[in-house]
């Protein structure tokens, strides 16, 4: 679970505001949908798929995009909320998504070895380790038990990490998110814990003899260490004698007294550590080979919410095109993930509006590294970790507003329920968005295209939950023809093993 991270915006407030349309089907586009249309398109498409050669060469770099808890039904949601705000727009349904036209897909099975619906843990693991395991643990076998303090039994069960391979391998390494550095998916890549919620001392019980995992990520001595590790967490970094830069009155966490933004600077020449967006827009990738950044004491802003950051914040795409300037300076190429991390925590708190715009924002970062890096030499990969609960339904019009309403073809009134209430076409099945006592409300006068509105839900849960379908992985590049068919999450991992010529699981 990985909630509270957002505050709800209360009904009434919502309920004051009128109905906002975020855009109308533009009929200025002079493309008209006729069968010529349909089929002279569906030829094309046969064309380009007939020039499609597989790409047999092995990767120099490999860069992982991670939408976390970015379910197939986000990235619709996400194409057509993106497409609704393109001028000239047939409904926004017609729209792509950056990776959206990338040559392979294939589905991953996400289920871990002990649940059906996982959490970002194992999923993680199996996706940068290719060895499923339990909930809640990072890079080990399911032979650990949750929460096991030991740190014998921990690191005999370790799985080597993609990452940890690149850096015995002579590549370079880094990890970009915007969720704390030590939040599941980005520890994974570097991190050995039996519990995922670890991630500073103050975290753990003082018996346990493993280290907590933004100690590992400052430990983490494979190759010449980790070139870029940039994302939140800096109380995680801090001891709680530490006043933090950004928000005055609050300090570090850390009983032990480590500095270890200051580690980092000891440990690595021709290092930097950077906490605002002046320090990381200031960063020369020339002249730095080991960068951290540590933009907010908790998750980094987000991406809606970012312009109002305090000391101020870079985008996912900045920082995804600063890690490549970095890592590419590496002859022998590298392996770079870069986590969406709170499409999760806004699906969790039921909010589509920023799980949308968190996911766009995915898609421009990925629009950047293909930009930044050659198709034949650098395997790209977008996927997702675990999907949730989120639906898109009812019988919507075309170019009826994403966030709205449902208003179904030639009707002027939108659709209604067994009662005869308005309903939205985004919902959830579980999660804060419940208003089903003592019967649904009135949506008609309410902004349900609003940043801060919660679509309802079916089961009342105070954060909304994953959900146990695939998801979907995008490919390109070297090896990408692998992805093919439905695969276990942990084919994930054989494939950029594969396509950089490292012995898997070695
Ligand atoms: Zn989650």
């Amino acid at each position: 679970m990985c909630g509270n991270e957002f505050k709800l915006t209360s009904v009434a407030m919502l309920l004051a505001s009128s109905l906002l349309t975020i855009s109308t089907v533009s009929n200025a586009e002079t493309i008209s949908e006729t069968p010529k249309f349909w089929l002279d398109s569906g030829k094309k498409s046969i064309a380009d798929s007939e020039k499609l050669k597989p790409n047999e060469n092995n990767a120099k770099n490999v860069i992982l995009f991670v939408g976390d808890g970015m379910g197939i039904s986000t990235i619709t949601a996400a194409r057509i909320f993106e497409g609704q705000s393109k001028p000239n727009n047939r409904g926004g349904e017609e729209n792509s998504l950056s990776f959206e036209t990338f040559p392979y897909v294939s589905l991953s099975k996400t289920y871990s070895a002990d649940q059906q619906t996982p959490d970002s843990a194992p999923t993680m693991t199996a996706i940068i380790t290719g060895v499923k395991t339990n909930d809640g643990e990072l890079s080990v076998g399911m032979a650990v038990a949750r929460k096991e303090k030991n740190a014998d039994i921990v690191n005999a069960n370790k799985v080597k990490t993609l990452l940890e391979q690149a850096e015995e391998n002579g590549l370079s390494t880094g990890i970009v998110t915007t969720a704390r550095l030590t939040h599941a998916t980005p520890a994974a890549c570097y991190a050995h814990t039996s519990e995922r919620d670890w991630e500073a001392d103050v975290d753990m019980p003082t018996d346990a003899t493993i280290s907590d995992i933004a100690k590992q990520l400052i430990n983490f001595n494979y190759g010449n260490g980790l070139e870029v590790a940039m994302g939140g967490g800096r109380s995680k970094f801090l001891p709680e004698t530490t006043i933090d830069p950004e928000d005055v009155g609050k300090n570090g966490s850390r009983k032990d007294g480590l500095d270890l933004t200051q580690q980092w600077l000891r440990k690595y020449p021709k290092s930097a550590y950077v906490f605002d967006k002046a320090g990381f827009t200031a960063i020369d990738a020339k002249k730095t080979d080991h960068l951290l950044g540590l933009f907010d004491m908790s998750h980094m802003e987000y991406e809606h919410d970012r312009a109002t950051d305090r000391a101020g914040e870079p985008s996912l795409t900045e920082m995804t095109a600063k890690a490549i300037e970095i890592l590419s300076k590496n002859k022998k190429g590298y392996v770079l993930m870069v986590e969406a991390g709170r499409i999760d925590h806004a699906h969790h708190a039921g909010n589509a509006y920023r799980a949308l715009t968190e996911t766009v924002e995915l898609s421009n970062a990925v629009r950047k590294a293909l930009e930044k890096t050659n198709a034949k030499d650098t395997l790209i990969i977008v996927t997702a970790d675990h999907s949730h609960t989120f639906t898109i339904a009812g019988y919507p019009q075309r170019g009826n507003p994403i966030l709205g309403l449902v208003k179904q073809p030639g009707e002027t009134d939108f659709a209604k329920d067994a009662n005869g209430m308005p309903y939205t076409t985004l919902s959830y099945a579980n999660g804060p968005g419940y208003r089903g006592t003592p019967a649904r409300p009135d949506l008609t006068a309410i902004d349900t295209a609003h940043p801060d509105f919660l679509q309802e839900a079916a089961v009342p849960l105070v954060t909304e939950t994953h959900a146990a379908e695939d998801v979907a992985v995008f490919a390109t590049g070297p090896k990408a023809y692998l992805f093919h068919g439905i695969q276990e999450e942990s084919y994930t991992y054989q494939v950029m093993a594969k396509a950089l010529k490292f012995k898997a699981g070695e």
